[in-house]
């Protein structure tokens, strides 16, 4: 089995997770309600989407 020759440094494990770090997930304001939401997503705080209603809100 193929073994590292040698021990990655700090430095090195650093710079090779410079890139690791997540984004912030996209959000929008409904238009129907306001509250932020995905794009391209139904709204999970009134059940609207492009306009009209798809889902009856959560908790009514
Ligand atoms: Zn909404």
């Amino acid at each position: 089995m193929a073994v590292p020759k040698r021990k990655v440094s700090p430095h090195r494990r650093g710079n090779r997770r410079s890139h690791d770090s997540l984004k912030v997930e996209a959000h929008h304001e409904c238009s129907n309600c306001g509250e932020l939401k995905r794009p391209h997503n139904l709204c999970p705080h009134c059940g609207y989407y492009n306009g009209r209603e798809v889902i009856a809100p959560e908790g009514l």
